[in-house]
């Protein structure tokens, strides 16, 4: 089932999640719907806040689609209460958009790689190195479960394009 997605303004999306301390049925059925709504917004990444849920929770899964016709294939990835625990100071500027952030891509600078652990569905701890587009999904990602959006990161209007222009122009 899809959910509704936040947009940007509303409380959610600058309020930091809570971690998850059950991993009960009801946790995977809302981790099921987060990645139908994912699918169905054509996102590669989503995060509960997101669909104003307060839980830390986020999902990776990124596929080439309309909005990313250039994003790798991938199983979707999905994360409980993930932590940084290293990340690249090597890093690399992309544009990059937000279901929350409807019509616009920014042009953000994040690590090349990040180490994360986390907790899978059932409440395994679990560690994973993510590098290129994909670490730049965790790390967008993660943004939403501390309260932020990649808007934080802006510091000029150059940094902002619309959505239709980058499809235009710097999709390849
Ligand atoms: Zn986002």
């Amino acid at each position: 089932m899809s959910l509704k997605i936040a947009q940007v303004g509303e409380a959610i999306l600058q309020t930091p999640a809570i971690q998850v301390t059950e991993f009960h049925a009801e946790l995977k059925t809302f981790v099921a719907d987060l990645k139908d709504t994912l699918v169905q917004a054509s996102g590669v990444g989503i995060a509960a806040p997101q669909v104003f849920d307060p839980r830390a929770v986020l999902i990776i899964a990124s596929k080439p689609n309309k909005r990313y016709p250039d994003a790798p294939d991938m199983e979707p990835l999905v994360m409980i209460n993930p932590s940084i625990l290293s990340q690249s100071e090597t890093t690399n500027q992309a544009w990059e958009g937000c279901l929350s952030v409807p019509g616009l891509r920014g042009l953000i600078t994040r690590s090349n790689q990040v180490e994360v652990a986390y907790y899978d569905i059932d409440g395994n701890p679990q560690r994973i190195e993510l590098s290129g587009f994909v670490a730049r999904i965790f790390l967008h990602e993660y943004d939403h479960l501390i309260g932020q959006t990649w808007l934080d990161h802006i510091s000029s209007s150059n940094q902002v394009m619309a959505e239709s222009l980058w499809l235009q122009n710097y999709a390849k």
